[in-house]
């Protein structure tokens, strides 16, 4: 396989690897927030029901994520976990997740792209599902990244150190030459355990800012 030589950065960054939700799109506030007002909730309380703790586990949302079991599996599934927050659900929750309203970013889109044309080895890296591929293809050029990690297909997830490996494995880069792009904190710990550089994004903008700062483009 012809490899491109990287450019030089101070950091020695050769690979940079993107989260989907809150990176590429916008995180999917809105519903979780209608949902948390039916039940007088906050939002991370309602999270971890539906979607289930920080820490990878046997939730429903996570077995999913995993390829272990498939999206219509998961509401019937949650009992054990919305009795222990005292919530006694609709019913209609994973299908309301399931569609959200999102913007895509396109600055970052467009960044990953040049990013790519330039001679980095791009990777998106992502918790998903099998039956939302389609829409993620829609999104994003798949033709952007050198590797799409979907958990649903490694059977792993992050922050399961599994699917960094794979990750790294799959770009043919050493863990030390990769930037990580995430949003949520939890996903970044195994990363750094790894070696990997990270950013915490909390918005577009930042994001562009330290990918201007950590991998400059011409
Ligand atoms: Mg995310």
């Amino acid at each position: 396989m012809e490899r491109r030589s990287p450019p030089r950065n101070a950091s020695g960054i050769e690979a940079v690897v993107f989260d989907y939700g809150g990176v590429i799109i916008s995180p999917i506030v809105e519903k979780v927030a209608v949902l948390a007002d039916r039940f007088g909730i906050t939002m991370p309380e309602l999270l971890e029901v539906l979607l289930g703790p920080r820490e990878s586990g046997d939730h429903p949302w996570h077995r999913c994520e995993r390829g272990e079991i498939d999206v219509a599996d998961i509401q019937g599934l949650l009992g054990p976990w919305a009795d222990a927050a005292g919530l006694d659900l609709h019913g209609d929750e994973i299908d309301v997740l399931m569609d959200p309203t999102y913007s895509v970013l396109d600055v970052v889109v467009e960044r990953i792209g040049r990013l790519k044309a330039a001679g980095y080895r791009t990777a998106l890296l992502t918790n998903t599902f099998a039956e939302y591929r389609p829409t993620m293809q829609q999104v994003v050029p798949f033709d952007h990244f050198d590797a799409i990690v979907e958990s649903f297909e490694v059977k792993a997830r992050k922050p399961e150190r599994a699917i960094y490996e794979a990750t790294a494995v799959m770009l043919g880069v050493d863990h030390s030459r990769i930037l990580y792009l995430d949003d949520f904190d939890q996903n970044l710990r195994p990363a750094i355990e790894l070696g990997w550089s990270v950013v915490h994004v909390t918005g577009p903008e930042q994001s562009l800012r330290e990918l201007d700062r950590l991998v400059p483009l011409d």
